[in-house]
């Protein structure tokens, strides 16, 4: 199993990475931004219907260390209730932005913090070929994988990447659904992957 993720959307580029999914039968996590949720809609609303797991990235892109309990709270529960009203599913899985957070953050959020075991630095290099070789020489069972459906070059990797991991034996899962095989998720807790114990 392994579990690709896609930060700071949805954007325009969205749906490529969702066609790709199909294409696959794959699922993926997207820790979406409060502020991009109504404009992309359509694109959310999709991902649920997929069986895809929209996961929380804050509603502007915070950084939580700089933030008090309360404005975490609200950073967080204004962008779970938008996703809520929009799809109707609940978003069960915070992704701090830059990956910053304190031991406050999990009684704020109220849902554990999940990373990352295998960062592309897509936003970085901004390159289809240097994201596809990323993911295919350093795939692991369950690893988690960070990547940015904001990013056109990042979206393009999408059908390759997929298409090597299945053929290399994977199933795509959600992190909630590599979680559920793998110990399951503690609201308090931190994960960057999921290995077999
Ligand atoms: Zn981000």
């Amino acid at each position: 199993m392994i579990a690709l993720t896609y930060d700071d959307g949805p954007s325009a580029y969205t749906p490529v990475v969702l066609d790709a999914l199909s294409r696959y039968d794959g699922h993926a996590t997207f820790f979406v931004v409060g502020t991009s949720v109504t404009r992309y809609a359509d694109s959310l609303r999709r991902a649920v219907a997929m069986g895809c797991e929209i996961g929380n990235h804050t509603y502007d892109h915070s950084n939580l260390k700089n933030l008090s309990n309360v404005q975490v709270q609200s950073v967080v529960n204004r962008t779970g209730q938008a996703v809520k009203d929009l799809t109707g599913a609940d978003v069960r899985l915070l992704r701090p932005p830059y990956g910053s957070y304190h031991g406050a953050t999990f009684t704020a959020a109220g849902m554990p913090v999940i990373l990352w075991s295998i960062d592309t630095l897509d936003w970085k290099t901004r390159s289809t070929s240097a994201t596809i070789q990323c993911v295919e020489q350093k795939a692991y069972d369950g690893a988690i994988v960070l990547m940015h459906d904001l990013h056109q070059p990042t979206v393009q990797a999408a059908d390759a990447i997929m298409k090597h991991l299945k053929s290399a034996g994977y199933q795509l899962v959600t992190v909630s659904e590599m979680a559920a095989y793998r110990g399951g998720l503690d609201a308090h807790k931190a994960y960057t992957q999921f290995r077999k114990s």
